[in-house]
């Protein structure tokens, strides 16, 4: 039998508007995130599978890289300098990780008492971690697939509006076996999701 390309994918999923998902890769897969409607943040945070102390560092991947912004032919760092994943295809052209994940609390802050009862997307992570023994020690900096945070010239960042666009997508090559943990936002009050959640598609594949 000849096998087909289709043969390769062992995942392929969609994620609601302000859901999660805690998928597994072994090292050499890839996992494409398809942003369905565009302008969807996707909250994403990378853990050693065999050790989720080793967890994804937004600190490090910066400061190796010597840019702020993540795209094709990033590497995206562990805590302890292991490259986690590399940045294998990106149609959207630059994504977010210094402008962190929502929360209650910092939604309060920002927005005003009004939001505390808003969905956000820490607790999302703790609902999809838990599972895999991902707890609060363990939630750091984050990855915003398609976010789009401007540094301003004096410094400052800036939530705006969308670089992405319906079917845009980014894809990680796995350096070694992975968990991956994803809140896929449920802001509603910066536009980071275009003022609207939308689901996005996962799309995983290895031999
Ligand atoms: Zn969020």
């Amino acid at each position: 039998m000849t096998a087909t390309i289709d043969d390769t994918i062992r995942i392929d999923t969609v994620v609601g508007a302000g859901d999660g998902a805690l998928l597994e890769l072994p090292a050499g897969a890839t996992l494409r995130i398809v942003d369905l409607h565009g302008n969807q943040a996707v909250d994403t945070l990378l853990y050693d599978a065999h050790d989720v102390n080793n967890r994804y560092s937004a600190f490090d991947t910066v400061r190796e890289q010597g840019a702020v912004y993540l795209t094709t032919g990033s590497r995206l760092l562990s805590t302890r300098l292991d490259e986690l994943a590399v940045i294998s295809d990106d149609t959207c052209g630059r994504h977010d990780t210094i402008g962190g994940a929502c929360a209650q609390e910092s939604n309060v802050i920002r927005y005003g008492e009004h939001t505390r009862h808003q969905h956000a997307c820490r607790q999302t992570f703790l609902r999809y971690g838990a599972p895999a023994g991902i707890g609060q020690r363990q939630l750091g900096h984050n990855i915003n697939f398609f976010m789009n945070v401007p540094v301003q010239p004096d410094g400052a960042l800036k939530f705006d509006d969308g670089l992405s666009g319906p079917g845009k997508y980014v894809e990680l090559r796995a350096s070694r076996d992975l968990l991956v943990l994803i809140s896929n936002c449920p802001q509603l009050n910066n536009p980071c999701n275009g003022w609207d959640p939308t689901p996005v598609r996962l799309i995983g594949r290895w031999a």
